[in-house]
């Protein structure tokens, strides 16, 4: 538990909790952000990890990069507790606005064993909603929005700059190894994936960080270009989730 350093500008929270995603604080000097905020199980762990860096006095933004519950179910917690403005996409703060079980599919994966019986998933207010090209300043950094639906619609990867390296955080689009997150869900298109794949490989990252398993700390654009490739040749790229592996996403 706690919060993992990256580089002199980002970390990774850790909160303990099997039922959240990866989340990242992006630490700009006068101001910091988060990137994704998990279910809002372990709201009070994430807060301590966020504390751990010495931000959670100067957040001011959490960039949501989908609606699924593991990645944007904690944003009423911190929206509540810091009052701090919420960013996502149309689609993303539709759902969010009203808790919409059922657009992001909370309530078939609280069936399928995803998340506890008891879960619910917290409405929250969105307070900007930004699109593809979309770019903020948090303190010294730059963070630019793109669109990459195709794991689900409304899914935006964002690129932390800090000016001397770009950092892509790609949610649940692209994983280490160029592996993807595709699921039997209305939303997920492969024709939609194949596309955001190239086009993520054309950004130059220089790390790649994911939503879930391991990090790319150096040379991302292999990784990213290894998906591009792999969905050239019309053959999706390996998917994260697997028959005997049960986590969540
Ligand atoms: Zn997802």
């Amino acid at each position: 538990m706690g919060a993992r350093r990256l580089n002199d500008s980002l970390w990774l929270i850790d909160t303990g909790s099997p039922y959240d995603c990866h989340v990242y604080v992006a630490d700009g000097g006068t101001g910091a952000a988060l990137i994704d905020c998990g279910t809002g199980l372990a709201a009070e762990r994430l807060l301590e990890g966020i504390e751990g860096t010495g931000c959670l006095d100067r957040l001011s933004h959490v960039f949501v990069t989908h609606y699924h519950a593991d990645h944007a179910g904690g944003a009423a917690d911190v929206h509540a507790e810091r009052g701090v403005r919420v960013l996502a996409s149309a689609e993303t703060a539709a759902a969010l606005r009203v808790g919409d079980e059922d657009r992001t599919q909370v309530a078939v994966a609280r069936a399928a064993g995803v998340y506890p019986a008891d879960y619910r998933f917290p409405a929250c207010r969105v307070d900007e909603v930004v699109a593809d090209g979309a770019r903020h300043e948090v303190g010294e950094l730059s963070v630019t929005v793109h669109a990459s639906p195709g794991h689900c619609d409304g899914h935006l990867c964002f690129m932390v700059d800090d000016g001397d390296r770009r950092a892509l955080c790609t949610g649940d689009s692209i994983f280490s190894g160029g592996r993807v997150s595709v699921q039997p869900i209305p939303d997920c298109s492969p024709y939609l994936y194949a596309r955001t794949s190239q086009r993520l490989a054309e950004l130059s990252a220089d790390m790649l960080l994911p939503g879930h398993l391991d990090l790319v700390l150096t040379d991302a654009a292999a990784d990213l270009a290894r998906a591009a490739e792999s969905f050239r040749r019309l053959v999706p790229p390996p998917n994260i989730l697997k028959a005997d592996n049960a986590d969540p996403n």
